[in-house]
This record gives C-alpha cells, structure tokens and sequence, in this order.
C-alpha cells in the first residue's frame, strides 16, 4: 500500500500502525482517493486534542475552524471510534463532535448543517485513543470502485448465475488524462466531451467546482496539451 501510494504522488509515506501516514497536495489526495485500489479508508487528520472530559472533546471540536473545511449546506456525519473513561460509548462521543460542529456554525452566523446517516456530503472521523482524539475528514468514498471489489463481485455473480464471465475495468488503472486518450483512440473523444458528465452538485456540463468537474477538466488539459505537443 505504501508502495502503490507513493506512486501515485504521496510524499514523505511511512507505515504506521493499522495504516501508512503521508503528505499530500489537494490533487494528490484526489488522485490517491481515486487511484488507491488498495487503502481501504483515506483520513485528512484536521485536529489532535486531549481529552479528560466531555468538555475538551467538544471545545476541540468548536476550536476547529471547519469553514476551512465544508459550509453550512452540507449534510455531515460523525463516525466515532474508541472510549476512554470521561467518553465511555461511541455515540455519546460522536453527539458531542456533532454538537461542537453545529454550534461552531451558529457562532459564525451561519445556519447550522445537517447530519444525514445514509449519505452524507463530509464525514467525520474521530479515534479516541486513551486521552488522545484524532479528528480526521474520511475521504473514503469509493469503496466500489476498487479493484478488491471489482474481483469479489465478479466471483459472487459467477457463482450466483453458474454462468462464467468476466468483468471487465479498463479504465481502472488508467488516469484522466489517459481515459482522454482511449476516447480519442477509439474515435469517441467529441461525444464523451459533450455527452457524459460526473457531476457531484448535478450541474449539466459540469459545474467547474466539485472535485469530479475539477480532475476531469485537469485530465482534459493535460491531454489536449498533449495532442498539442505531438501535432505541431
Ligand atoms: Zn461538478
């Protein structure tokens, strides 16, 4: 994983218990949320507190300046992990963080973010580990896009259905700006440029902001710029 991690552009990548630790830009981290077939969870470390009470797990949280991070309009959920005697259950910790996000919303004036179980925009992860909290934003979001995945699915239908055939993925260790390239191979660069869009706010023709719009439209430079270099 460290290996596979660092290829993808993770700087400074350094196993550590139940994971590897590293360093990395806001493209990076979208390529490795992407690309990483094998981490199962990618976390974004936001604050590290003590915790001898109820109260610091929550003014750590107020304390976080969490517009740097999301605004009022997304729908979050807290994913809480680990006791210690002043936390003693999980979802009395995960109340508290939720508490401190939303009031540190109202104290900015803003109205205060929902939190939505079943899909939420941002979600949080805190691990208590005696008096240490980590706070972390969980990137993992594509669980279905990995390669493990991929591989089971196609067992379980084989053997469902006792019918052999092969699931097949080849976009999925290519980039973007190599996806552009097989379009235009296979002569179908115009109509996947006009006709096909993962949007995460819904916007026809993309939104030019969220993160999809964001690496397609690299992806899409950097290979125009490509067929540029080599036609001239
Ligand atoms: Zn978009």
């Amino acid at each position: 994983m460290k290996s596979e991690l660092t290829e993808l552009g993770a700087q400074d990548a350094k196993v550590a218990q139940g994971g590897v630790h590293y360093w990395a830009d806001d493209e990076t981290l979208y390529r490795t949320l992407l690309w990483s077939r094998l981490s199962s969870r990618i976390l974004l470390p936001i604050v590290q507190a003590k915790v001898f009470s109820d109260l610091d797990l929550y003014s750590a949280v107020v304390g976080v300046n969490w517009l740097d991070y999301f605004d009022e309009k997304v729908h979050f959920f807290v994913d809480f992990n680990g006791t210690n005697q002043e936390i003693r259950h999980t979802q009395f910790g995960a109340m508290r963080v939720k508490d401190g996000i939303v009031d540190y919303f109202e104290r900015h004036g803003r109205a205060r973010p929902n939190v939505d179980k079943e899909q939420p925009d941002i979600r949080i992860h805190a691990y208590l580990n005696r008096d240490d909290v980590v706070l972390s934003l969980d990137f993992s979001g594509y669980p279905d896009c990995r390669d493990v995945f991929v591989k089971s699915m196609n067992v379980t239908l084989n053997l469902a259905m006792d019918y052999p055939f092969e699931i097949r993925t080849p976009l999925m260790w290519l980039d973007k700006k190599e996806t552009w390239a097989l379009a235009d191979q296979l002569g179908a660069f115009d109509y996947i440029r006009r006709h096909t869009h993962t949007c995460y706010n819904g916007v026809e023709g993309g939104c030019g902001e969220c993160p999809s719009c964001v690496l397609r439209e690299r992806g899409l430079n950097a290979y125009l710029r490509e067929r540029e270099a080599k036609n001239t």
